[in-house]
């Protein structure tokens, strides 16, 4: 249905559209009404109509990382979709300001292909631009806090446009202000990287440095575009392996990807784990110890593959619920079990790494 407002603008609204179609984990109601914003200004007048009209609004981008209960969505779920990427050079720096509806790996291909180093072993994650600083999406030893300038928001309430600094953006891991407390305040439209020109990539993950240290086309060439091309390449098929790189064909990809972040305990929780388990990993970060939440499940009994009703964990990596022809009350079933079986076992509570909307 379109809706003309009183500006003459016009608001191309779908009713009653399944959420499942747009969440990668396929599972979700419907929404009331359901409108794809390619341009900023239909983001502010759709704003201004949920307002006029007293309906809420839940923004939605790739749906990687959001799931939606079974009933109704009964406001105006708003995809976005804006385009574009500009590049500027300064002081001999690469700076791209992308909009938020750009797909994140077709960023990472293009950073690539310009021989632009800082995101290549982010490659393969699904989702949105606009969604990364959301979450300080990150991965094989590269988070986008590492790389953002800045970020540019419309503020829900006063419809004024607002440019975070990287400092203002309180990134930490897997969180950032838009995830905590100004969750749900803040549209993202824009978000600027900085990238480096002719750098070497640099390799921190030890799985990925282990497979490019061997890499005998890495090691002979001295083209920076081609060994940022081989990290991405190496990155994408390690995914693929783990089935954390969407495919319609693979049943362990209909997920949100991990389903739970890796805890990180304080001195004091860390030896409480040390009384209940002699040996288990974990890795001293400067936030404190950060345990496998994937090690935590498997040890809590529910191993790769396992099934609960219309839900189940991934036969390839114990981090990732999937859909296995359920609806979202399936997996937030089998999600409450592996969090309560954890917490009995090892007195550690995980936290949902994708954003439940009720
Ligand atoms: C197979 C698979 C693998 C994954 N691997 C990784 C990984 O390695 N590392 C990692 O960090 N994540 C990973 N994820 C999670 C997910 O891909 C990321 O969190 C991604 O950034 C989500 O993007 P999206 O566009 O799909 O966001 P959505 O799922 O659409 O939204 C997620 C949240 O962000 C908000 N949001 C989205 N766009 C905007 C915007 N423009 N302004 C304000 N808020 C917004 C939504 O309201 C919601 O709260 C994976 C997911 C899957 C399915």
């Amino acid at each position: 249905m379109a809706y003309i407002d009183s500006q003459n603008f016009m608001l191309n609204f779908k009713f009653n559209e399944p959420l499942s179609h747009h969440t990668t984990i396929s599972s979700g109601g419907i929404a009331k009404k359901f409108i794809c914003c390619e341009d900023d200004e239909t983001i502010i007048e759709s704003i201004k109509y949920s307002q006029a009209h007293s309906e809420i609004i839940q923004i939605i981008s790739g749906g990687s990382n959001i799931i939606f209960h079974d009933r109704m969505f009964d406001g105006i779920v708003m995809k976005i979709s804006t385009k574009g990427i500009t590049e500027i050079i300064r002081n001999g720096n690469v700076f791209l300001t992308v909009k938020a509806g750009e797909s994140w790996d077709g960023l990472v291909n293009y950073a690539v292909a310009s021989g632009l180093q800082g995101i290549e072993c982010m490659s393969g994650i699904p989702g949105s631009v606009g969604a990364t600083p959301v979450q300080n999406v990150g991965a094989y030893g590269q988070e986008v806090k590492d790389v953002i300038t800045s970020v540019t928001a419309i503020d829900w309430d006063s419809l004024k446009t607002i440019t975070f600094s990287n400092e203002e953006c309180n990134f930490s891991y897997r969180c950032s202000r838009f995830k905590s407390n100004d969750a749900g305040r803040f549209i993202i439209t824009e978000v600027t990287f900085k990238l480096n020109k002719n750098k070497t990539p640099e390799i921190k993950y030890p799985e990925l440095e282990k497979i490019i240290l061997n890499d005998k086309d890495f090691e002979a060439s001295d083209s920076v575009k081609d060994k940022l091309m081989i990290v991405r390449n190496t990155v994408i098929n390690l995914r693929k392996s783990k089935s954390m790189i969407i495919d319609e064909k693979d049943p362990n990809s209909r997920s949100c990807g991990s389903f739970f972040t890796n805890p990180v305990l304080n001195e004091n929780e860390f030896n409480k784990l040390k009384s209940r388990v002699s040996d288990f990993p974990f890795f001293k970060t400067d936030k404190g110890y950060k345990v496998p939440a994937a090690w935590l499940i498997e040890n809590s009994g529910f191993r790769k593959g396992f099934k609960l009703k219309g839900a189940g964990i991934s036969e390839k990596h114990s981090l990732a619920v999937i859909n296995c022809g359920g609806n979202t009350s399936d997996i937030l079933n089998l999600a409450n079990k592996i969090e309560e079986s954890v917490f009995i076992k090892f007195g550690i509570r995980l936290i949902k790494e994708p954003v439940i909307i009720d």
